[in-house]
This record gives structure tokens, C-alpha cells and sequence, in this order.
């Protein structure tokens, strides 16, 4: 069993092992899940590549809030 959020319903799930896909990509791994909830497929992104870009994006996000002067 495989735990997941499932976005239409906003719920914590089960899904069983048997309705996950992995999919690999170049630049990322993808897992389809059939969800028990509302029967859509959920897709869940992952892998060094996309963890590296979301690091360096909340990085900007970061330097650029330290860069905002904020009133005393
Ligand atoms: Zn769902």
C-alpha cells in the first residue's frame, strides 16, 4: 500500500501497489496512481533533477525576500 493525497478530495489514501506506474524520464521519475478515492490517476514527479531545480528555485525565493528591506 502505497499512501497518497489525493487533490480532488483532499484526503490522506491507500492506494494499492498493483495501481501505482513508475515512469521514468530524462530528467525525472513519474508515479501514476489510480486513485481508490476518486477514481482519477494522480501523477507524483520525482528524482534528483527535479528535486535539484525546486531546491534552487526556493533558494531565488529566499535571496530575494533576504534582499527586500523591510521597514524597522
Ligand atoms: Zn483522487
Amino acid at each position: 500500500m502505497l499512501p497518497i493525497s489525493c487533490p480532488t478530495t483532499g484526503n490522506r489514501v491507500l492506494a494499492s501497489l498493483d495501481a501505482v506506474r513508475i515512469i521514468n524520464h530524462p530528467d525525472h521519475i513519474a508515479a501514476h496512481v489510480t486513485c481508490p478515492a476518486c477514481g482519477g490517476e494522480h501523477v507524483r514527479r520525482t528524482g534528483r533533477a527535479l528535486h535539484r531545480a525546486r531546491q534552487d528555485a526556493a533558494l531565488e525565493v529566499a535571496v530575494r525576500r533576504a534582499e527586500t528591506p523591510v521597514p524597522a
